[in-house]
């Protein structure tokens, strides 16, 4: 029936739509869905959806048939042309004011491009990352929307409702608006980002334990439940400790062990690493983490490897539970480094596309809901709540305490990992960003003194204004 009852419309209904189209009509919304394959849609009609507020369309025309004005039309299609394909299509079908969504994992320079592109045509659109997989699409994901503004009022209930809730009653949403066109793409890009480094730095720690203290997979359950309820607690550390209690059905064993050792990836790492180095921020803590994912996948070339090359192997004689805490601490310490590095990517990236985020919101939208959900973002948006231009996370006072604290433990399990042979580049290159950011005096003098000397690539002194160049040889 195309009476222009439903209030939300949502195409694609595969994982993401079918599970986020039940959790709006869950809140108390009449949705109208589509999927390009008809049958996908007559099974969901059929199956999920039956006896549920819910309206299955075989064409788009019948879709926005079936919306309240202004219209709302969410895509959860596979991100890239198919988006703009569907645009197309949309687009003579809809009225000035009707607003298009793309919750897909797009780049955000894409969102840029059709934000202007549907404005431009008279529609709002509006651009949303969408966190939390699977589950949180259904019961309630962090949701990073941007794009134009003027659709954020007309979305904004149905999006807070859906949304993953945080706060002591429960009542405080993971989405609020970003800002203009590509912002919430960008931000939820970081939040992958970040999620990489989070990833990168657990299986440091558990290479670690593992090889360079001996602990059994019942050991590193106890380790990650422990560390779970205090400064680390999060989503990824628990569900780390679960995997260490999960068995191998097909055989002896924990299924853990039996996992091929070689990481995939689909992307969203990488766009963050690429677009740091275009802004010439060092967020060195997702680069790595997309360069050990590369090297794991070399797997056979690190077979044939590992019969030549040489180096230490062995275990710490390091006392246990010192250990432990150190691996902790460094954990912690790398993790900070990691979420600064992100923040002040956000930052850099705000001033260069004139978006004005708000940093502790980007915070608050990741509390709940998606992969990287921990109690320490509540510490962040405190830091920026406190000062709105904070430089660097690391110099709010918790966070300056943080990383003193916990310093030492960090240097030894570097100053280990290196001894052992135990590859650990996150916490290495996390503790190098430190040293780094923290020095007054770098060795880029010496830098600059060979730009000018090979390539008159001139210089600035420390002593006086103005740009100078040299003549090296010269002056032997
Ligand atoms: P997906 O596998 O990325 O995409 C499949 C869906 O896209 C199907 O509904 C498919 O329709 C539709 N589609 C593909 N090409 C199309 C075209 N040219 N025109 C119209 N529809 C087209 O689905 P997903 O895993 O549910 O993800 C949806 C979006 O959310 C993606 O951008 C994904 O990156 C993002 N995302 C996914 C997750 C996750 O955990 N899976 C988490 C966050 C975000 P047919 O059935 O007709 O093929």
């Amino acid at each position: 029936m195309s009476d222009a009852s439903c209030d939300f419309g949502l195409i694609g209904l595969a994982v993401m739509g079918e599970n986020l189209a039940l959790n709006v009509e869950s809140r108390g919304y009449k949705v109208a869905v589509y999927n390009r394959t008809t049958e996908k849609t007559d099974e969901f009609i059929r199956g999920r959806a039956a006896g549920k507020q819910f309206v299955g369309c075989h064409d788009l025309k019948r879709l926005v048939a079936s919306l309240k004005r202004p219209r709302k039309v969410m895509m959860l299609i596979k991100a890239g042309p198919a988006v703009d394909a569907v645009i197309e299509e949309l687009l003579p079908l809809m009225e000035p004011g009707d607003i298009i969504i793309d919750g897909g994992n797009t780049h955000y320079a894409d969102t840029e491009r059709r934000t202007k592109y549907v404005e431009e045509k008279g529609l709002l659109f509006v651009g949303s990352g969408v966190s939390g997989g699977e589950e949180g699409a259904l019961k309630g994901p962090s949701l990073m929307p941007g794009g134009s503004e003027a659709a954020w009022p007309h979305i904004k209930e149905i999006f807070q409702a859906i949304s993953a809730k945080v706060g002591p009653n429960e009542d405080i949403p993971c989405c609020e608006w970003v800002g203009p066109r590509g912002a919430g793409h960008y931000v939820k890009m970081v939040h992958n980002g970040i999620e990489y480094g989070d990833m990168q730095l657990i299986c440091e720690a558990y290479f670690l334990l593992k090889h360079g203290l001996g602990l059994t997979n019942d050991e590193l359950y106890d380790v990650f439940d422990q560390w779970n309820s205090g400064d680390l607690q999060s989503y990824l550390i628990e569900i780390t400790r679960d995997i260490f209690s999960v068995k191998d059905d097909d055989g002896d064993g924990y299924l853990v062990d039996k996992i091929l050792d070689v990481a995939g990836a689909k992307g969203t790492g990488k766009w963050m690493s690429q677009l740091a180095l275009d802004l010439g921020v060092p967020s060195t803590l997702v680069t790595t983490a997309v360069y050990a994912r590369g090297l794991s996948a070399a797997k056979e070339a690190r077979v044939r490897a590992s019969k030549v090359l040489t180096g230490p192997s062995g275990k710490t004689s390091e006392d246990r539970a010192k250990f432990i805490e150190q691996v902790r601490e460094a954990l912690y310490a790398s993790k900070l480094c990691s979420y600064a590095q992100g923040f002040v990517q956000l930052q850099a990236a705000s001033a260069e596309h004139d978006w004005d985020l708000n940093y502790g919101d980007c915070a608050l939208l990741w509390r709940g809901g998606c992969i990287i959900r921990a109690q320490f973002l509540d510490r962040i948006k405190e830091a920026f709540d406190k000062d709105a231009n904070l430089e660097n996370l690391l110099l709010d006072p918790y966070f300056t305490e943080a990383v003193t604290k916990g310093q030492d433990g960090w240097r030894a399990v570097v100053k280990t990992a290196i001894d052992l042979g135990v590859p650990t580049p996150a916490f290495a290159g996390a503790l190098a960003y430190y040293d780094g950011y923290r020095n007054a005096r770098l060795p880029a003098n010496l830098l600059q003194a060979q730009r000018d000397y090979f390539g008159a690539h001139t210089f600035q002194r420390i002593d006086k204004e103005g740009t100078f160049h040299a003549e090296w040889l010269q002056r032997r």
